[in-house]
């Protein structure tokens, strides 16, 4: 699960990470209003940054330094009229509902500093740079010694000595020593105590030196956080925070169904009972040379039309090019299925190559309603085994593209 800045922004200040003064405003009038309030209270500069679950915002003219209130009221008109697009979005991008009316800081340095959960390690790893900031993605890629990578202890975190060196060979001088060593603990901390499998502040700031900071303060001016979904149980305060627009829409229909679903990359849907079959479903999809696009377990009690539904899932997909589905029945009775897949073909229609392989209860009578339905469902194949599935899909996607 993924939250806003503004709400990022409000966890970091509660771990004690210093953040510049904002609020999220969802009306240009708002956010006018906001920015001369900011501009009273002494800002001489404000920044306007679009509320989206995609980064590159900077780039994509999304961010916007203004320093008036009618400036501030131009950029909040140009960002709710219109759907950002970066490389991180849709194609056709993402639409803007809500705004972060924040002061601006006077930059000295941006860097970056990262938490992540990081599989290969088996640990969490802290991650920062002293060239943070917009091009990140460019830096991690070309010059990835500018990275620092740090395997974290699985049961110390940061200790004092590694806050302090990384502090230290990030560049941080003088007084913004403690101040990094600070910003550096508590991230870790909040990463762990979160449940987060990334917390990302980017860029985190060295302002310049001014009479209360003679050596510029260490702040966090963007963060993004990713939580673990199957965590949210006992993270309460975290889980209030989802908002269901931002989701990925089929996920949430799926959740509605009753059924397990997580979108992927590949152009073969899967429909499959059972978690373990799922995955090695995936896997054998994948030892044929495909792709799946989506991990789904109907589970084993799920209704004709929670089924259905999964079908309507799976083909709203654009990037679907077959579907497989493998059923071994034992509560789930092999029928109920193949109803399904003719109630899906009369109602959505298979527009793609679509591979049955069925096993299990029922199975006689799923075999007889499918081959009564074989007219209607022309791309339809039958598959004697998961082998004998897996290469059918993957040669009839193939040969489609
Ligand atoms: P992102 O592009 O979606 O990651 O959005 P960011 O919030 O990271 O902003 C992008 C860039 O805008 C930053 O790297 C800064 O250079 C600039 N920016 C953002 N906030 C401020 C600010 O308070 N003051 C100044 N001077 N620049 C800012
Ligand atoms: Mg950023």
């Amino acid at each position: 699960m993924k939250i806003h800045e503004f709400q990022a922004r409000s966890l970091l200040e509660k771990a004690l990470i210093p953040v510049p003064k904002s609020t999220m405003v969802q009306r240009v009038e708002a956010a006018e209003s906001e920015a001369r309030a900011l501009l009273a209270a002494g800002s001489k500069m404000i920044v306007v940054k679009a509320q989206v679950h995609a980064g590159g915002r900077g780039k994509a003219g999304f961010v916007r330094v203004v320093t008036t209130a009618s400036d501030a009221h131009a950029a909040a008109t140009f960002m709710l009229g219109n759907r950002m697009i970066s490389p991180q979005t849709p194609p056709d991008g993402l639409a803007v509902q809500r705004l972060l009316v924040a002061d601006a800081v006077e930059i000295a340095h941006e860097y970056y500093a990262a938490v992540l959960v990081d599989r290969a390690r088996r640990t969490n790893t802290l991650i920062a740079s002293a060239q943070g900031g917009v091009d990140i993605e460019k830096v991690a890629a070309e010059t990835p010694d500018a990275l620092i990578k740090l395997a974290l202890d699985p049961l110390l975190g940061l200790q004092p000595f590694q806050a302090r060196s990384v502090a230290l060979a990030l560049g941080f001088r003088g007084k913004a020593i403690g101040q990094a060593v600070r910003v550096l603990t508590q991230l870790c901390a909040l990463q762990r105590s979160t449940d987060a499998t990334l917390v990302e502040i980017n860029p985190l700031v060295l302002t310049v030196p001014s009479d209360v900071h003679p050596d510029g303060q260490v702040m966090a001016i963007d963060a993004k956080f990713d939580f673990d979904d199957s965590a949210l149980f006992r993270q309460p305060a975290i889980a209030a925070r989802k908002d269901p627009a931002d989701e990925n829409p089929a996920e949430i229909r799926a959740e509605a169904a009753g059924l397990s679903y997580v979108a992927l990359d590949g152009n073969i849907g899967c429909l499959v009972n059972g978690a373990g079959l799922a995955m090695s479903t995936m896997d054998i999809i994948k030892l044929h040379g495909g792709e799946p696009a989506n991990f789904l377990d109907v589970g084993g009690s799920a209704t004709e039309e929670a089924v259905t539904e999964a079908f309507a899932i799976i083909l709203s997909d654009r990037r679907v090019e077959g579907v497989l589905v493998n059923i071994f029945g034992g509560i789930m009775q092999c029928d109920r299925i193949a109803r399904a897949i003719v109630g899906a073909a009369k109602s959505i229609g298979f527009r793609v190559p679509l591979v049955v392989r069925l096993e299990g209860t029922n199975v006689a009578q799923a075999r007889a309603i499918l081959e009564a339905a074989r007219t209607e469902i022309p791309t339809m194949q039958t598959a004697r085994d998961l082998t004998d599935a897996a290469a059918k899909i993957v040669s009839a996607v193939s040969v489609s593209v």
